[in-house]
């Protein structure tokens, strides 16, 4: 209502100021005509007209109105230099903040309703270097002053920002005007005013915050450097400390583009995901599910068989796979790249020397002009009384340990319940373990809607994992061969009984012990970096799991494109990590899948939107499958095809999930996916389904009726 009265009252003068013919006074010949009696006015009354002028010029700078120039010729005309330039610095800065609130409080809500997207990369632009933008845009009077105004409105900017850079930024032009002014009678035209020459040394000064910046950042980066010393030529281009998926695709870069690089492993290459990660988990848990579905063969039609197996040979299939995968990941393959591949253990000297002790006992040292920290992650260990004596394991220890098992542990406790913790839980307990999965939390799978913890929940402890929620581990206890977790649960202590325990709380960054603390690279949970993954050092940079956000192989390597094109290329142009639209899965049965914001977090944001749901039971191809339990979700904003996030439960979510990751990241709609043919039956059908459901829930139903009315009149009933 406000907001309506507002406009009203803008339209209302403006069209009063056109009505009453106001423009035509604003003219450089009108002023010129009236100058005379305007100075007889000023004489009579000194004080009134300078304020007079000033409320004028805030009017008319405050509509939008035009005829500013010509008002900041009058004040100079008028009052002379010194008090023109008061009167107009001021008014016009005034009049160009009303405009701005006016056009905020107007129009900001609908637009950004409308291009909320664009507009917030817009924003994080203007809330970093907004005041420059301004600053140029003032300065150089090429920009018209209205439209500067009124698209500042619409930005996140801060109205006393915008006040001050305003007066500031456009009082050499005023002056240029205001002087102007005092020579009226030799101005023939408002274009005369601004000479070719005097434009060009406007840009200069507009330009020139911009390179003062330029000089700020190299000052700043001298500054750093300023206790080490430069080598005067470089051994490579790039070290990459760290052999996962970080330090692969960083190093595989690095040698595509013929830089010299070396890359140093301390351990084993391809990381924590093929040796204790993603890979023999996702082996394992396929050897569960094969038995799991022979317990079940029966829903198949087929005789239902318990699966007899030696532990051992699932173990050592798990081993088999890991060494299958390992020439993608090997220093021979990347040797043949071009990359020089050193086993050893990389320390940073200074911001430009990597010393390696080497795996065959020599030392080495490595001048670079770039290095790249890809270190990893490592199971975080909780600091639990008797956990040192409790003979547990962790991803890292899991896979060596329980191959010299004949069978899987009959009694596994799982601490933890983030995807990890479930997986393996999963896993264990479908390969006949009494797998009990203790949490202190309310629930498993903390970052995904409830529902989905719910379903999740309930399908492992279908297969028969013991879901301890709510359950505090206390501390360790042995007593011979007995070992107890002893948990609190609503208040009481419970002792449950293990043979083995897996610790699976989280993964901590790798921080310490290769130069970080030596060099004053801040790092508490991850190395601090930039947005384009630069620690304090612009030498230096860092990827993966050691810097986060996100600990996933994918994003990993999607860090490390932007690191190393930036360590090899940031001086012609840097690219800043992008984190939009990153997916990830639970590869529990059925999996988990999520892209995006999910329903929780867009309530906590504040997003208004609506869900589209799908479920799994109606599906041809689930149902052939025998694979009903789960659904799709997918949020939208209001009224709109966009997808915000994604949530699948179900068998393949994981590969279904593709879709609609690829529809995000290149903007394409619900309404793209239905209009996308899809195999007849298959699971990825489920995706068109559910755009379908949006659909349907934003049918035109006027446009309907009107049919309905068309297809009767047609029967001619
Ligand atoms: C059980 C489990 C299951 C997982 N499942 C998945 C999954 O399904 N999907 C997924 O996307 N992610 C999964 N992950 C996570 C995934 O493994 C990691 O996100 C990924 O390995 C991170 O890669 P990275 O290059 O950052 O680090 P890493 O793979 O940890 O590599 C870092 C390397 O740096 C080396 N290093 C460290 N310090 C030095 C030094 N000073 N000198 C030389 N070398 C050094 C280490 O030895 C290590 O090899 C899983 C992890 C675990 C533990």
């Amino acid at each position: 209502m406000k907001r309506l009265l507002i406009v009203v009252v803008i339209a209302a003068l403006v069209a009063a100021f056109f009505a009453l013919g106001f423009n035509d006074y604003l003219t450089l010949d009108r002023l010129k005509g009236s100058q005379a009696q305007f100075e007889q006015w000023l004489t009579q009354y000194p004080l009134l007209v300078p304020l007079a002028f000033f409320a004028l010029y805030v009017l008319v700078t405050a509509l939008s109105l035009p005829g500013a120039a010509i008002m900041t010729l009058a004040g100079g005309a008028l009052f002379g230099l010194g008090q023109g330039l008061l009167l107009v610095s001021f008014a016009s800065s005034v009049g160009a903040t009303l405009a701005f609130l006016a056009a905020r409080f107007v129009l900001r809500g609908s637009v950004e309703k409308r291009f909320s997207d664009r507009l917030q990369a817009i924003n994080r632009g203007v809330d970093r270097e907004g005041a420059f933008y301004l600053f140029t845009l003032r300065l150089v009077p090429v920009f018209p002053f209205f439209i500067i105004n009124l698209v500042m409105g619409l930005t996140r900017l801060k109205t006393w920002t915008f006040y001050w850079v305003s007066q500031l930024g456009m009082l050499a032009g005023t002056v240029v005007y205001v002087n102007a002014g005092t020579q009226l009678a030799e101005i023939d035209s408002l274009g005369g005013i601004f000479s070719p020459g005097l434009i060009l040394s406007f840009v200069l000064l507009g330009i020139f915050p911009w390179v003062a910046k330029a000089i700020v950042r190299w000052v700043q980066r001298k500054r750093v450097y300023k206790r080490w010393q430069k080598p005067q030529h470089f051994d490579r281009n790039l070290v990459v400390i760290g052999g996962g998926a970080g330090g692969l695709v960083s190093a595989y870069i690095g040698a595509t583009v013929r830089a010299k690089v070396s890359l140093v492993e301390a351990h084993k290459m391809g990381g924590d995901c093929l040796n204790y990660g993603c890979v023999p988990s996702k082996a394992l848990i396929k050897s569960a599910k094969v038995a799991h579905q022979m317990r079940h063969a029966d829903e198949y039609g087929l005789a239902a068989a318990q699966p007899a197996f030696s532990f051992r040979a699932v173990m050592a299939r798990v081993h088999r796979v890991i060494k299958d995968i390992e020439p993608h990941d090997s220093a021979e393959r990347y040797t043949g790249l071009g990359v020089d591949v050193v086993q050893g253990y990389a320390t940073i000297i200074d911001p430009w020397t990597v010393e390696i002790a080497r795996a065959d006992g020599e030392t080495q040292r490595l001048t670079t002009r770039s290095i790249i920290i890809a270190a990893g992650a490592q199971p975080l260990v909780p600091d639990l009384p008797g956990l040192e004596d409790s003979d547990y394991v962790t991803s890292d220890t899991l896979w060596e340990r329980f191959a010299e098992l004949d069978s899987p542990p009959p009694r596994l406790i799982v601490l933890g319940g983030g995807p990890i913790g479930s997986e393996l839980s999963h896993a264990f307990a479908r390969l006949g373990s009494h797998v009990s999965q203790v949490e202190k939390g309310p629930r498993i799978l903390a970052k995904e809607d409830e529902e989905v913890s719910e379903l999740a929940r309930q399908c492992m402890a279908a297969d028969g994992v013991a879901v301890l929620t709510e359950h505090e581990a206390l501390r360790c206890e042995r007593n011979g061969d007995k070992k107890v977790l002893v948990v609190k649960h609503q208040g009481a202590e419970k002792r449950l009984e293990y043979d083995q325990l897996l610790v699976a709380v989280g993964r901590t960054a790798r921080l310490t012990g290769y130069g970080l603390e030596e060099l004053g690279i801040s790092a508490e949970r991850t190395i601090d970096t930039n947005e384009y993954l630069e620690t304090l050092y612009p030498n230096i940079y860092a990827a993966g799991d050691v810097a986060g956000p996100y600990q996933f192989t994918h994003t990993a390597s999607h860090m490390a494109w932007y690191a190393a094109v930036n360590a090899l290329f940031g001086q012609f142009k840097r690219f800043k990590v992008d984190y939009r639209v990153i997916p990830w899965s639970t590869f529990i049965d059925p999996e988990v899948a999520r892209v995006g914001i999910s329903e929780a977090e867009a309530i906590e944001q504040g997003i208004e939107f609506e869900v589209a749901r799908f479920e799994l039971h109606e599906l041809d191809r689930a149902i052939a499958d025998s694979a009903t339990t789960g659904f799709i979700k997918v949020l939208t904003p209001k009224g709109k095809d966009k997808i915000l996030g994604v949530v699948i439960v179900g068998s393949e979510a994981s590969n279904l999930m593709t879709e609609f990751v690829l529809a995000m990241r290149h903007g394409l709609g619900l309404n793209k996916i239905l209009g996308t043919i899809h195999t007849y039956p298959t699971l990825s059908e489920a995706n068109k389904y559910t755009a379908g459901e949006w659909k349907k829930a934003h049918k035109p139903e006027t446009i309907l009726n009107w049919l309905e009315k068309y297809h009767t009149w047609r029967r001619g009933a």
